[in-house]
């Protein structure tokens, strides 16, 4: 993938469409170890994402940008570890003195930043069966041969990551509370991850 501003931007307008289509499901994932409003979550930050046109001149300024959107959005912790996730992307292109337009590399690399700043604020670890293990998974499904990155690739290992956590009590948060008592389920925020990137 190359992707520069404009990319960047279609992606948050067709993400935002995706959340909103996807909130039901969300709420009802949400419902079985959380409290339910997942996708009311998502579903504002979509709101804020696609309801004014980006000033940002640069890929950082339109990731702080949303960052800042999606925070302000709702008080929930997920809508604050998305504006995290954001606005640690736009510092990593700061700092890699990436401006204008991403490549396979650089695109990793942001990831990476944003998957440490949902780490470091949310206090999660891999394998928490968190949002943080499906920006691993997409982070991961970089193909390191010289291959071109897509979207399928980061769509596949997803799904493999939801699979391989299904049947993995939470960690965290109110999930952790439910270890023991719900056999199997999907973690809401990996299955949003999962349906942004099918959104794109
Ligand atoms: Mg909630």
């Amino acid at each position: 993938m190359r992707v520069d501003r404009a990319a960047v931007e279609r992606a948050l307008l067709r993400v935002s469409q995706g959340l909103r289509q996807a909130a039901d499901e969300l709420n009802a994932l949400d419902a079985v170890v959380g409290d339910g409003d997942l996708g009311t979550t998502l579903a504002r930050c979509a709101d804020a994402l696609d309801g004014v046109p980006f000033v940002g001149g640069t890929v950082a300024d339109l990731l702080q940008e949303a960052g800042g959107r999606c925070a302000a959005a709702s008080g929930s912790s997920f809508a604050t570890l998305l504006g995290a996730a954001l606005r640690a992307a736009a510092r990593g292109c700061r700092q890699a003195g990436v401006s204008h337009t991403l490549g396979d590399v650089a695109l990793g690399e942001l990831l990476g930043c944003a998957a440490a700043g949902v780490a470091h604020l949310g206090e999660v670890q891999e394998g928490d069966k968190t949002l943080l293990d499906a920006m691993l998974a997409v982070q991961r499904s970089r193909p390191l041969d010289g291959t071109p990155w897509t979207v399928f690739h980061a769509e596949q290992a997803l799904h493999a990551a939801l699979k391989a956590l299904h049947h993995q009590p939470g960690r965290i948060g109110r999930a952790r509370l439910h270890a023991g008592r719900i056999a199997a389920y999907d973690d809401p925020g990996m299955v949003a991850v999962l349906r942004m990137v099918q959104s794109l």
